[in-house]
């Protein structure tokens, strides 16, 4: 429970940084360069979804292109380099009802904080097909780099049409036989580069307006049952592995019972600002950004957060608000 005389807590903290993708990591800098003390809770995934990807080629400067690991390892040596403090933890509960805020992490401590910046990103998404979650690690992947090499030479499946599916197959049709790509319109969503170079990939097989209908194997992935959309004619893929790349959903879970979101979760903030609907909350990265989606572009709004939240401590929320 929130105590009632924070300010003689010890676990009162200026500044709680929630994620430790780009968003939370620069975030962390800029507030510990400006002296908040900032302290970084990573999540489930240290590093954020870029240590799930290859090669990032388009973040400005890293002009060879640097693997999205070393680019996050890059992040939290500048950060911890000014002070900031990074930790384990996920964040499970919350409460923002009043002032200062209270937080719940999964070993069961209780951090209450002045300010909060939420950058806890965002999930990959399933098909939501029973055989998915029953061949779940079984040849069910949503991550190329982490799996792709218990595939070597063999035949996979990655169903998506956007850059992730584009990214994945690519990656994967270095490694195995056969990549069949499954896009359930009759275009890809990806961009014209990432396109171009799927096409131009001799063992990637695309297969337009194609949906997975049902995933075949008990104990393995064995084929991948595909329907065509228009005619409904299925097909058999004789395949040891699928690839699931169908976009992601904001991690906003614990934040909703405070927060204003859109229709899918995302968190909704003030216009060209990072401030949500409670004061001292700020969102930034992928779980307020279902448009970009981009490591700069959640960078450039974890920069925009710390920069808020240095302004909302400097000026704190008025006696009202301070109802705990
Ligand atoms: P997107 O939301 O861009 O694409 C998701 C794709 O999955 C769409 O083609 C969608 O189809 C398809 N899809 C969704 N649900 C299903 C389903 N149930 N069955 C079959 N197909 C489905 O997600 P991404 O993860 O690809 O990309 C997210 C963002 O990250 C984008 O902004 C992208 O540009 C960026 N990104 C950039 C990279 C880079 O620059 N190198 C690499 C990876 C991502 P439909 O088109 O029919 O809706």
């Amino acid at each position: 429970m929130p105590l009632k005389n924070f300010m003689t807590n010890p676990n009162l903290q200026p500044l709680v940084i929630i994620g430790g993708g780009p968003a939370g990591y620069t975030a962390a800098i800029y507030a510990a360069r400006a002296g908040l003390s900032p302290v970084l809770y990573q999540g489930p995934q240290p590093g954020g979804q870029l240590t799930i990807t290859g090669e990032v080629e388009n973040y400005p400067g890293y002009p060879n292109g640097i693997t999205g690991t070393a680019m996050m390892e890059d992040f939290r040596a500048q950060a911890t380099r000014f002070g900031a403090v990074i930790k384990e933890g996920i964040v499970t509960k919350v409460d923002f009802s009043g002032y200062p805020h209270w937080l719940l992490l999964n070993n069961g401590a209780e951090v209450w904080a002045q300010s909060v910046i939420i950058a806890a990103g965002a999930s990959a998404k399933w098909l939501g097909l029973p055989s998915e979650k029953k061949l779940y690690g079984k040849g069910v992947s949503a991550c190329a780099v982490c799996d792709g090499f218990f595939f070597k030479n063999e035949t996979v499946v990655v169903v998506g049409g956007g850059d992730t599916a584009a990214e994945e197959s690519l990656y994967l049709s270095k490694l195995c036989k056969k990549v069949h790509l499954l896009v359930r319109k009759e275009a890809m969503r990806a961009s014209k580069i990432m396109q171009e170079r799927v096409f131009k990939q001799d063992n990637i097989q695309v297969w337009f307006d194609t949906a997975v209908q049902d995933i075949i194997g008990e104990e393995a992935v064995e084929a991948i049952q595909a329907i065509h959309v228009i005619s409904q004619k299925t097909s058999t893929i004789a395949a040891t592995g699928l690839f699931v790349a169908i976009g992601h959903q904001p991690n906003s879970a614990p934040f909703l019972p405070y927060l204003t979101v859109d229709n899918q979760g995302y968190i909704q903030v003030e216009a060209g600002k990072t401030a949500t609907n409670i004061p001292g909350i700020f969102a930034a990265g992928d779980i307020q950004d279902p448009y970009y989606r981009q490591a700069v572009t959640a960078a450039g709004t974890g920069c925009m957060a710390a920069l808020e939240a240095e302004r909302f401590l400097h000026t704190p929320p008025d006696a009202s608000f301070q109802k705990k």
